[in-house]
Parts: structure tokens; C-alpha cells; sequence
């Protein structure tokens, strides 16, 4: 429920500390690096001999960028913000975004994420919409709910790496919502990323309209614990 109540019962907590007041205090943001220095300038993720990531993601994506690693204040503020109904939290953790966006030059529309309707229904909110809403105020380009997602998919982060793209491949398709005016050249937004499954299967739905060019944003990369840790260590 969307209102003035839910905001006195879920006041600003700092999502690494709890301290009331703030979204995020600065100790707290100083304790997980952005993503945006020592990354493959494609995929955005770790660079390393190989590049893991960029083998994952499809090709249609032409670059990926992720604000920050799944650690810390990142994981706890999209926990609370996805399961315990925390939907106010959404134009602080799109603020956090915006950065991560320069590199993309101009793009038309914000697409996010679909929800399966049963699961809208349940979360009452799409966290991924929230977050394309954000950043239409904060950019000036519109959110376009191009896509629906047209079947149910088990949770992502129940299930192992290798299973992500199955789970999701074939679960998206363009809405009623499409249209030519929509223009050609999409941002995809999701809250987190991990295989990139998600998003390459959005990014293979929104090839049917025949885009100019697709980009792909999230908040976090759950990035796999050994490359996070050698990309941290370098950090320090
Ligand atoms: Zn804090
Ligand atoms: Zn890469």
C-alpha cells in the first residue's frame, strides 16, 4: 500500500547500520566501492583474462553496467526494499544508479524488469518499475513497461547458476503497451544481476520490435566470491 502510513511504520534506516534518518549513511556508502573502476568497459563486471560475464551476456546487449557489487549496505537495502514492502526506498537506490549511466550516451526509453502478474500481485509492486519511475524524474527519459513476463519463473536466487537460463529463457514477450513511437534505443533496468540470464532474455523479447540499440542497468552484480574478493583487494 502506497501512502503516508507506510511511511511512518518504515522510517529512514541507514541499510548497513540501521542509524534512523538516512537511506544510507556515508561510512556506510564508503564501505562498498562502485563498480566503475577496474571493470571490462562491455559487461561491466571484474575484468579479468576472460571475461566471464561478457561470455554470459547476450550479444544483443551492447554494454552493462552494475552501480555496485551484491555486498553489504547493496544486498540489505534490496532485501528490504523487495520482501519487507520498503518501495520508499526506491529513489534513493535509483539515485545511486545515475552514475552508472554516463556511459550509455543518449537512449530513448527505460524498460524495466517485468514482474509475472501473480507475483505483482502478492508484492503488491514491481521494484524494478519503482526504480525505472526514479530514474525517468531524475533523467528525463520516460519508463516504458514494454515488456510481460508470460510465465511464472521459480526465484532466480533459489537456483544455481547453471539453472538460470533456463528458468528464464522464453519468459518474456512484448506487451500491449508496445508501439513504433517508443523509439529504438532501450535501457533495460533491473534490481540486481547475477548470470545476466534475466536480462538477456529481456534483451531477446525487446529484439523482436527491431531496437537500435540495447543497454542493460542494474543496482548490483552478485558477482561470484573469488572474483569479488580479488576485484576488493585490489580496491584497498
Ligand atoms: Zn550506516
Ligand atoms: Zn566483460
Amino acid at each position: 500500500m502506497r501512502g503516508g502510513l507506510v511511511e511512518t511504520v518504515y522510517p529512514k534506516t541507514c541499510a548497513g547500520c540501521g542509524l534512523r534518518g538516512t537511506w544510507l549513511c556515508d561510512p556506510c556508502e564508503g564501505s562498498v566501492p562502485r563498480l566503475d573502476t577496474g571493470i571490462c568497459f562491455r559487461c561491466g563486471g571484474p575484468v579479468q583474462a576472460t571475461c566471464r560475464s561478457c561470455v554470459q551476456l547476450d550479444r544483443s546487449i551492447r554494454l552493462a553496467r552494475a552501480a555496485y557489487p551484491y555486498m553489504g549496505w547493496v544486498s540489505n537495502a534490496l532485501r528490504s526494499f523487495k520482501y519487507t514492502d520498503e518501495w520508499s526506498r526506491a529513489d534513493h537506490l535509483a539515485s545511486m544508479i545515475v552514475p552508472s549511466l554516463n556511459v550509455f550516451g543518449d537512449f530513448d526509453a527505460i524498460v524495466p524488469v517485468p514482474l509475472h502478474a501473480s507475483k505483482l500481485r502478492k508484492r503488491g509492486y514491481n521494484q524494478s518499475e519503482l526504480l525505472a519511475q526514479s530514474l525517468a524524474k531524475s533523467t528525463g527519459v520516460p519508463t516504458m513497461p514494454l515488456l510481460v513476463r508470460t510465465r511464472e519463473t521459480a526465484a532466480q536466487v533459489d537456483l544455481s547458476r547453471e539453472d538460470r537460463h533456463e528458468n528464464v529463457a522464453g519468459a518474456f514477450t512484448i506487451g500491449p503497451d508496445w508501439s513504433p513511437a517508443a523509439g529504438g534505443r532501450f535501457l533495460l533496468l533491473d534490481d540486481v544481476r547475477t548470470t545476466s540470464a534475466t536480462l538477456n532474455a529481456c534483451a531477446s523479447a525487446l529484439l523482436r520490435s527491431g531496437p537500435q540499440s540495447i543497454v542493460a542497468a542494474t543496482l548490483a552484480f552478485d558477482i561470484p566470491s573469488k572474483e569479488l574478493q580479488t576485484w576488493l583487494d585490489e580496491r584497498r
